[in-house]
């Protein structure tokens, strides 16, 4: 089949189509063949697609010297046509990437189709990354004849991406390693210096959820960067040190082992003055020591009392959960133009003894004891139920989104699938108005997630990955995925006037998502002048205290109900 001018679509720019057509078309080598025909016609209905591309074209020799580069290429590299033509491609490989370029060129040489990642450098010594895609021209038992290049600039994609990958190495707040990257440490320390001693000591911050409940997240972020910084004041050329998360710090020595003991005592807990504090911590000192080696023990009292505490929730909300007496809040999401598009479902706690008990709570303990199963499966049904309430009440509900616990997605006994297939069917409503918000340390690569992940979506229901910017983004997995959105974690958003590097990273989180075909929403919208500054940075949704805060059901009823009469 040779290449007919109408087989192009008129004025097309998608590179898609074009190589959709190049690919399938079982005449790849004859369109090839006829493409210096077609390209040296000024006519010609192919030549006015290919210069109209915005992605780059060009067609190599045998040599890999250019014989034709269309405008977009011109562009690329900051040369005319003309003067480019003849040149070896060769000669715009950033000296970085030349061992690639080396092995692609013995690929290209065989004949076989290559694509690839890899930075030219333009007249004007720009950088540009590109993704190229090269198909050689070849027949039978012969050396290729020519080459087709397909080249998009991805620069600020991989700017991003390059943005992205540092931050899922270190922890925003203190700037330290974090887990990943300690993971990573180790393994090198492990491989390259194996048998060389290495000392590991991990601290835990007790009393800072206190911190955090009495004088508010920005005293707790305050504290965790003072610490740090002590932190940083121990540490030796060599060291490693990273924030585990949340209050948990780690220290790796290599070399020498570090033995000490430690004892702690906590201000105002164990005591208000100062002779009663160094008392109290010098007898935990004693203590740690009469015990054997490298020890760290707190003040007696205080650790039998957090124990006490602690146990009493635990047990009150195990009744809570099975008594059915949790309640959801419900959170609206905009589009840019105020449109309601979502409602996020909150867990809401009541505590007899306590009071009301927010999710950063109750939610962290009933992961780590095991409730989680049951509450999500709580949150899940509660919230189909509702939004089930209010399609029959005629108020036309845009979908509810409930979060998902990592652990959900890897419960050996029901799979989490099969208990949303099942949830769905049981209150008659369709998949699309439900959406299920996965933290990003969710969609780890951990063996049966990305499988449950698959059979989620193909329920039909919308997949969104919670908090993103704060876990362990894998790109790799986020491209693989069935994903359909991201929600960019409120922290960006609340330093967005602030701090250049939460500007930089929202911008790239919302250019990567575009790039990848995610919708976004933005969480923590809290000023005008953060939702204009959002504005032009172009994003599909927001969510934050400056819409609404989470409302009672009762309230959102009112809310959809006058949106029901206004629509
Ligand atoms: P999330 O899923 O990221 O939910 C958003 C949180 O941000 C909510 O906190 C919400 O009240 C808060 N928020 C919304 N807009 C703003 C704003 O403009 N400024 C500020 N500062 N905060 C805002 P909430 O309700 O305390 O929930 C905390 C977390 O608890 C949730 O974070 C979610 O991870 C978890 N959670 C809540 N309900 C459930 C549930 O049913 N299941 C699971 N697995 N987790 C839940
Ligand atoms: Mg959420
Ligand atoms: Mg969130």
């Amino acid at each position: 089949m040779a290449v007919a001018d109408d087989t192009w679509p008129e004025g097309s720019t998608d590179l898609q189509r074009l190589r959709r057509q190049l690919r399938s078309s079982q005449a790849l080598l004859q369109v090839q063949g006829s493409l210096i025909a077609q390209l040296s016609r000024s006519e010609n209905r192919f030549r006015q697609v290919v210069e109209l591309l915005s992605d780059g074209l060009a067609l190599l020799d045998p040599e890999l010297r250019i014989l034709y580069a269309n405008p977009a290429f011109e562009d690329i590299l900051g040369q005319s046509a003309a003067s480019l033509v003849g040149l070896p491609l060769a000669r715009f490989v950033t000296p970085r990437d030349r061992p690639c370029w080396e092995q692609l060129c013995g690929a290209l040489l065989a004949g076989r189709s290559r694509r690839i990642r890899l930075s030219l450098t333009d007249a004007g010594g720009g950088q540009h990354f590109l993704d190229m895609e090269f198909i050689p021209r070849r027949e039978e038992g012969r050396p290729a004849e020519s080459t087709l290049l397909l080249a998009r600039d991805v620069s600020e994609l991989n700017a991003a991406q390059q943005e992205l990958e540092r931050l899922a190495l270190s922890d925003p707040l203190t700037g330290l390693g974090n887990e990943r990257s300690t993971r990573r440490f180790l393994a090198e320390h492990l491989s390259q210096r194996a048998g060389m001693p290495l000392a590991l000591l991990w601290l835990d911050l007790d009393g800072f959820r206190r911190v955090n409940h009495s004088h508010g997240r920005s005293s707790g972020d305050r504290l965790l960067c003072a610490v740090a910084d002590q932190l940083r004041g121990w540490c030796r050329p060599g060291d490693w040190l990273a924030r585990m998360g949340g209050d948990e710090f780690l220290l790796i020595r290599p070399g020498l082992g570090m033995g000490f003991c430690a004892g702690l005592s906590l201000y105002p807990d164990h005591g208000q003055e100062a002779d009663a504090l160094l008392r109290q911590a010098a007898t935990a000192l004693g203590r740690a020591h009469d015990s054997g080696q490298g020890l760290v023990l707190f003040y007696e009292p205080a650790f039998t009392e957090t124990l006490r505490t602690e146990l009493g929730l635990e047990g009150r909300l195990r009744q809570a959960i099975e008594g059915g007496r949790l309640r959801l809040a419900y959170q609206p999401q905009m589009d840019p133009h105020g449109r309601l598009i979502g409602n996020e479902a909150l867990a809401r706690w009541r505590d007899g003894e306590r009071g009301e008990v927010g999710p950063a709570t109750f939610i962290p303990l009933a992961e780590r004891t095991g409730m989680i199963q049951a509450l999500g499966r709580w949150a899940l049904e509660e919230a189909c139920s509702q939004q089930r309430r209010w399609q029959l009440a005629g108020l036309q509900p845009p979908p509810v989104a409930v979060n998902v616990s990592p652990r959900q997605l890897l419960s050996a006994s029901t799979p989490m699938s099969a208990m949303v297939a099942a949830t769905l069917e049981r209150h008659g409503l369709e998949p699309h108005l439900l959406e299920l918000e996965i933290t990003e340390s969710g969609i780890l690569p951990i063996t049966g997630v990305s499988e449950e992940i698959e059979r989620l979506a193909a329920l039909g229901v919308t997949l969104a990955i919670d908090d993103f910017g704060t876990g362990y983004s894998s790109l790799e997995s986020l491209h693989r995925l069935p994903i359909h959105k991201l929600k960019i974690d409120q922290n960006f958003t609340a330093n967005l006037l602030t701090s250049d590097s939460a500007r930089l990273i929202m911008r790239a989180a919302l250019t990567m998502a575009r790039e990848l075909g995610l919708q976004t929403l933005v969480e923590g919208v809290e000023t005008s002048e953060q939702l204009q500054m959002l504005e032009q940075m172009g994003c599909d949704g927001y969510q934050g205290y400056f819409f609404s805060r989470p409302l009672e059901v009762e309230d959102c009823t009112r809310l959809l109900a006058g949106n029901a009469q206004a629509g």
